[in-house]
């Protein structure tokens, strides 16, 4: 996962843009970048960590223009490197070109494979880099015309936002997996990964830029194009269920009605005897208010999150992993003791974070520890830029549902099932992508046969993607 953001027509740009990655920072905390156009060149900074870090010691200064793009990064395999944070700009033979991305091409690895054996030297080990390369080996006479080429030749999620000759172009891939929304700050054009950009900058929304829409915006003039071939519409529903802020319109749609609706559905299909509704906090907040409501169960905070440590999902080993359940949550006894527990959660991908849980509330006394997970088991790996692990790692894969209750040592244990994940999305259901919890991807996945995700990104040193 990862965030991006574009600003075009406004004087202070490059400070627009380190707003907009503020809100946007959940989609990812390994590094940031902002590139800037003032008209003549383009200029970047990117550094590892997050964007207060990034930027507060005078680096937007260094940005001057009218025009700027930003990224907040979130690798999905091996280190983390500078190399890698983007925004990637990039001097070829007729001018340069500034690029962010989120998303994940599925077949990134062929092609860059087939420039390489003709001589391409790339200078990191992710996929969006493909996209510079077709772009600067592109026959084609004009910018948009070389990047409409690039683009036809890649398969997979993109949204993306690219900075070249004076123009601010934003392109969401056929499939629409990954948000883009299009806003304005006055006369200025803003595009970012989720509305919550847009409200914290106090711009206001227009509307998504669509699935296979590319938006070219010059001189203050948005044109619209749709050069590739028309697909089916399916949008990442892991956005709604975990990965994009409660206060975001996504797709179209708010999510925190869909994880508060999705949580009283699942108070009805999954309803338990107990005493109190308890949250795993953030992402399982809207989700357990929903299931409380429709239970007609008391709500009760019976974890305190610390807002001092990061995702514990995003630590590269498994032993600090488990360490950081710990660092980031602590039990409030005088809830917990001697109550029968409804917790309830976003989601359960290795397991980690559920059994570390549970395990925390028994030593805080707790008599039953009913877990309720608000989406479907996960039992494949995702190739459009979430970070799911290798098939083998998800728990939903390996062990049945008895067998992860164990595992996870909840007294019960129920998910959310895909009808009823359906059922909230009404007609528009069969718009989103739910490869996840179903095994059905839209564009298969070119990894051969052991069904591994993809590795975006690559320690240094290694070969590349
Ligand atoms: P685990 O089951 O320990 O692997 O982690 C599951 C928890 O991590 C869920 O409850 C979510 O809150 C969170 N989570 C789920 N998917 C992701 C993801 N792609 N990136 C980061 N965190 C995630």
């Amino acid at each position: 996962m990862c965030g991006v953001v574009g600003i075009h027509g406004h004087d202070e740009a490059a400070k627009v843009a380190y707003l907009g990655l503020h809100a946007l920072q959940h989609r990812g905390q390994e590094g940031a970048g902002i590139a800037a156009d003032d008209g003549e060149r383009l200029r970047a900074s990117r550094a590892l960590g997050l964007v207060g870090d990034v930027f507060g010691h005078g680096e937007l200064e260094k940005l001057p223009g009218r025009s700027a793009i930003g990224h907040v990064r979130y690798s999905t395999a091996g280190e983390s490197s500078l190399r890698n944070v983007q925004p990637f700009v990039v001097r070829y033979r007729v001018g340069q070109v500034a690029i962010a991305h989120n998303g994940n091409l599925v077949n990134a690895a062929d092609i860059r494979g087939r420039l390489e054996a003709r001589g391409s030297i790339f200078n990191t080990s992710s996929d969006t880099e493909v996209i510079l390369h077709l772009v600067a080996t592109s026959i084609q006479g004009t910018f948009i015309n070389r990047l409409v080429d690039a683009l036809l030749q890649v398969e997979g999620a993109y949204s993306l936002v690219v900075l070249s000759e004076n123009r601010l172009v934003a392109v969401r891939d056929p499939h629409g997996f990954r948000p883009l929304v299009l806003g304005r700050l006055g006369e200025a054009w803003v595009v970012a990964s989720e509305t919550t950009a847009l409200d914290l900058i106090g711009g206001t929304y227009e509307r998504e830029v669509e699935p296979g829409e590319m938006v070219i915006i010059e001189g203050g003039r948005l044109t619209s194009i749709s050069p590739f071939p028309r697909r089916p519409r399916k949008a990442c529903v892991f956005e709604h269920v975990y990965f994009a802020r409660p206060n975001s319109d996504i797709f179209g749609r708010p999510v925190y009605d869909s994880r508060f609706d999705w949580g009283r559905r699942l108070a009805r299909v999954e309803p338990v005897d107990a005493d109190v509704v308890l949250p795993v906090p953030d992402s399982g907040t809207p989700a357990a208010l929903g299931y409380a409501f429709e239970s007609k169960r008391i709500f009760k905070q019976g974890l305190i999150r610390s807002h001092y440590v990061g995702r514990t999902f995003i630590e590269p080993s498994q032993q600090i992993r488990d360490f950081g359940v710990k660092l980031k949550l602590s039990p409030v006894r005088s809830v917990i003791e001697g109550k029968r527990l409804i917790v309830v959660d976003d989601s359960i991908v290795r397991g980690t974070t559920s059994r570390k849980i549970v395990r925390l509330l028994r030593e805080s006394g707790a008599a039953e520890v009913h877990l309720r997970i608000c989406s479907p088991p996960i039992i494949a790996s995702c190739f459009y830029g979430v970070d799911t692990p290798t098939q083998d790692e998800l728990i939903a894969h390996r062990m049945d549902l008895e067998e992860t209750r164990e595992h996870i040592g909840a007294d019960s244990l129920a998910y959310l099932p895909l009808e009823a994940l359906h059922a909230d999305l009404g007609d528009e259901a069969g718009a989103f992508c739910d490869a996840c919890f179903s095994g059905r991807y839209p564009v298969a996945p070119r990894v051969g046969a052991d069904r591994h995700q993809l590795p975006l990104f690559q320690p240094e040193g290694e070969d590349a993607v």
